[in-house]
């Protein structure tokens, strides 16, 4: 069994490191038996250099001895060959031989919640890995690494899969020409068991990246056998380069599985915050409020950002004294020397009775009193009955919002966030492989 994790081969400015799996598995896959789908993770979204989701890959593969040097040696070279060129691209590929270890799990669950130094992923490949490889910096060391440890094991890790599908690089540059109507057709017939097609505020698809990502479109979902069912269904006019299917953490809330409620800059966060001052509405949209975090009485901003539209208009009904259990990831504002909890997810866990003080009624003629002065109590106008020892009016407010699970729509999610539609299904405690997990047409 070897074990083949790569991470960080792309840029802002072109590549993927899903694109980069593909060209392995093709060049490797007469060779070798796939003993997993070939995973695709995605780590800490924090972290300040991630290029854009923190996804790296792994492979799980049955190799024979004599074939291992010429199944690794491909594998790099095809890394060196592809990596788009830049300096924030730092690409690493680490091969584990065996079983994993301990320890490697261990480093796998770090890396979905802390910043992990560069220096701490290379003692670990150089303790644990049968060999690693690293260009630039070697930053990509610490998701290859990550990716192997994380191996998303049935019955322990809740998991989904991600088909992707690729243009031909001739079309990289140019719109893409994917059918809207069979998206939505695609969705329709689907759902729950894909997710995340269809942004439900806007109605929009949002199966296809933006710019020069070599990804046609990608389509998430429970099972390999939906997502070719999916590949059916939706319609494109223009040609597909390859796809392949990863099984990934994507939509698992796989890091708050591992948070905890420490403010540590970059870190993912989860814990309970009871709510010390009313939202406020910032420039730009943003909702922000005082909170005491329950289990260090520690006073952080909690933020929930314009991109997350209705999430916001539930934070924004927050008052004094409710509580929530708070997910997200922790920044250090250097301006405010405060840290703020960015939210992903948030669920109402007590709404505080909250009360508005009225003039009292008068006992004898029922008129509203009016107050007689600091300390005087009230009098009434009418009858003009007057009592220094009757008091304000206490009025229940209704409040506007319900105790439960709120999470931004599907545009403003991030990758690891877990949909609401996934709540209620069923957890998987197997997979099984299709034929055809992948294929490849064409490159031009
Ligand atoms: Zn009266």
């Amino acid at each position: 069994m070897l074990h083949i994790g790569f991470d960080d081969t792309d840029s802002l400015k072109g590549n993927c490191t899903t694109h980069l799996a593909t060209k392995i598995i093709e060049k490797i896959y007469n060779k070798v038996e796939f003993l997993d789908y070939p995973r695709l993770i995605r780590n800490n979204p924090n972290v300040p250099w991630r290029t854009r989701g923190n996804g790296a890959i792994a492979f799980t593969l049955g190799v024979k001895e004599e074939d291992l040097n010429e199944i690794i040696s491909l594998s790099i070279d095809i890394i060196e060959e592809n990596h788009q060129e830049d300096p924030d691209t730092n690409p690493g590929l680490a091969v584990i031989k065996g079983n994993i270890p301990l320890e490697l799990k261990v480093f796998a669950q770090r890396a979905l919640t802390d910043v992990i130094s560069i220096n701490d992923a290379k003692t670990i490949a150089r303790k644990l890995c049968f060999r690693y490889h690293l260009i630039g910096n070697g930053r990509g060391i610490i998701g290859a690494l990550a990716a192997i440890g994380n191996t998303l094991t049935p019955q322990e890790e809740d998991f989904t899969f991600e088909l992707l599908t690729y243009r031909i690089s001739h079309s990289i540059g140019t719109k893409r020409k994917v059918d809207f109507e069979s998206i939505k057709k695609m969705d329709r017939e689907l759902a729950p068991l894909v997710f995340n097609n269809i942004d439900e505020e806007t109605g929009k698809a949002i199966i296809c990246p933006a710019g020069l990502d070599p990804v046609l479109y990608g389509i998430r979902g429970e099972k390999a056998e939906v997502l070719l069912k999916a590949l059916e269904i939706v319609q494109i006019e223009e040609p597909m380069e390859a796809y392949c299917i990863f099984r990934t953490n994507q939509g698992t809330d796989q890091h708050f599985k591992y948070s905890i409620s420490a403010i540590r800059n970059f870190n993912t966060f989860k814990g309970e915050i009871e709510v010390v001052d009313t939202p406020k509405t910032l420039v730009g949209g943003h909702i922000i409020f005082k909170g005491m975090v329950t289990e260090s009485s520690k006073i952080v901003d909690v933020a929930a950002f314009e991109p997350s539209k209705s999430f916001r208009r539930i934070i924004e009904k927050l008052m004094i004294g409710d509580k929530i259990l708070a997910y997200g990831s922790v920044r250090y504002k250097k301006e405010f020397q405060s840290f703020t909890i960015q939210l992903e997810k948030c669920e109402i866990i007590k709404i505080e009775e909250q009360f508005k003080e009225e003039s009292p009624f008068c006992p004898n003629c029922g008129k509203r009193m009016t107050s007689d002065g600091k300390e005087k109590g009230y009098k009434c106008r009418k009858c003009k009955y007057k009592n220094r020892h009757i008091s304000k009016l206490k009025i229940p407010i209704e409040r506007e919002i319900q105790l439960g699970v709120y999470i931004p729509p599907a545009q403003s999610q991030r990758h690891l966030v877990k949909p609401l539609i996934r709540y209620n299904l069923p957890s998987k405690n197997a997979f099984h492989f299709v034929n055809n997990w992948w294929k490849k047409y064409s490159s031009n």
